[in-house]
């Protein structure tokens, strides 16, 4: 790479732009604005699935045996992108194209063999909300007068066959991102699709729920860009969910291990697989709010402070399991090893765990798919308890007070404290509300 083009990819900016910021026509018009103000600057924009399309979607995709009901469903989820569309593109040319995305969902949805593999079926289905977004989007910019290159992230963002949990071939990609966005980058704005890629059979794959933050994240990583900027409905990185807990406290400045700590704990802020890819090539991370693009927000890089408020993390829909030896035996290096290899096998993320004697307790995400499977592979070998509908909460950085706030009336059911970090498991169906 020659020195000029070294520090052209340098001044360049990765924007992501998720569900809630481009739900509507006006929001829409909103992020235009923002893009706007960055006039001049080289960008690229990744986008997610409008609203709550990929819910929307997951619906469409549980009907593909009725195939009658999912035509129903596939008229919902067209019938608010063409609402969408129609109060944004005048161009016919633009039209025929949205129309075009959209027959194509219905296409492959109507095509969909129940008897296929339901996780490969699954992202071909579910990436439809990034390219009907990223489709209606680029013929909106288009017609305001920018000059934009819709790009289809499943030409070069290249995975493994994983279907709904693809891994990234790193080198493949970076290439295939180099070699097709590079030349693009200093004469137009370059818009494409978070969250989804492709295999090497030009097969589509997805990345996990709530992915379209890591794309971002890679294309920074492999262009070398300047910083990437997450354009959310917060005003940046809060220490707690302002939905459950007063008064939150807003960090301006985090470090690149806490704000991956954070993530792992379940902070949903910013996708957990996000935060590396940025770090390694030491480029900064902005979390600011596309209703005030004016505030700063949070800026998350190598020298981030220590943060002087606890982090509240709270995580809902948890499981706890509990494997417990057979026959008085204790549980023994063996039998972790047994359990841990089928957690492995299944992409299972534990939470939090503990063990005893007799027993291995771990808190789960209540992924039911994941679950029946893991239990179905354990239930030779241990005895299996099962809890579900708990609610963990992580306490990061605690003070004495904030462990009396979070643990108020609550019939816990597991606690655990290290030096930095509380958590507990609690049925919050149960004790006073607090
Ligand atoms: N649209 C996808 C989802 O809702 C990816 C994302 O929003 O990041 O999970
Ligand atoms: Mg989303």
């Amino acid at each position: 790479m020659d020195v000029n083009s070294s520090i052209k990819q340098a001044s360049m900016k990765v924007f992501k732009f998720g569900g809630a910021s481009i739900k509507s026509p006006e929001s829409i018009r909103n992020m235009a604005s923002i893009i706007r103000q960055y006039t001049g600057e080289q960008l690229v924009v990744v986008v997610s699935a409008m609203g709550k399309t990929t819910n929307h979607l997951e619906s469409l995709f549980a009907l593909v045996k009725n195939k009658k009901e999912g035509q129903e469903k596939f008229r919902e989820i067209a019938s608010y992108h063409l609402e969408i569309s129609g109060q944004l593109i005048r161009e016919k040319e633009n039209r025929d194209e949205v129309n075009s995305i959209l027959g194509q969902l219905e296409n492959s949805f109507q095509k969909a063999d129940p008897n296929e593999n339901p996780d490969k079926m699954y992202d071909q289905i579910i990436s439809y909300g990034e390219l009907i977004s990223s489709t209606i989007i680029g013929c909106y910019l288009s017609e305001t007068g920018m000059a934009v290159r819709w790009a289809d992230a499943r030409k070069f963002i290249r995975t493994d066959p994983a279907y709904r949990e693809a891994k990234i071939n790193w080198p493949v990609t970076c290439k295939l991102i180099q070699d097709q966005l590079g030349p693009e980058i200093s004469s137009r704005l370059v818009l494409t699709q978070g969250f989804i890629g492709s295999t090497e059979n030009e097969n589509t794959t997805t990345l996990g729920r709530e992915g379209s933050d890591f794309t971002a994240a890679i294309i920074a990583n492999c262009l070398n860009a300047e910083s990437v900027t997450i354009w959310k409905d917060v005003p940046g990185i809060l220490n707690a969910d302002p939905k459950r807990f007063p008064d939150p406290k807003l960090y301006d400045h985090l470090s690149f291990q806490e704000a991956a700590e954070m993530t792992y704990y379940g902070a949903s802020v910013i996708h957990p697989k996000t935060i590396k890819p940025l770090a390694n090539k030491n480029i900064p991370l902005f979390v600011k709010s596309f209703e005030r693009p004016d505030l700063p927000g949070t800026r998350i890089d190598q020298g981030g402070p220590h943060p002087v408020y606890p982090t509240f993390v709270v995580k809902d829909s948890q499981c706890l399991v509990s494997f417990l030896a057979k026959d008085l035996a204790f549980i023994n290096e063996n039998s972790l090893s047994i359990i841990f290899h089928v957690l492995d096998m299944l992409n299972i993320k534990i939470n939090m765990m503990q063990n005893s004697a007799v027993s291995l307790t771990i808190c789960v995400d209540n992924n039911s798919r994941k679950v029946i499977k893991m239990i179905d592979a354990l239930k030779n070998d241990f005895s299996i308890r099962f809890n579900e509908d708990l609610r963990l909460i992580t306490v990061k950085n605690y003070s004495p007070a904030s462990i009396i706030q979070v643990m108020k009336d609550k019939k816990i059911l597991v606690e655990q404290r290290t030096r930095n970090t509380f958590q507990i498991v609690f049925d919050p169906g149960s004790g006073k509300p607090s």
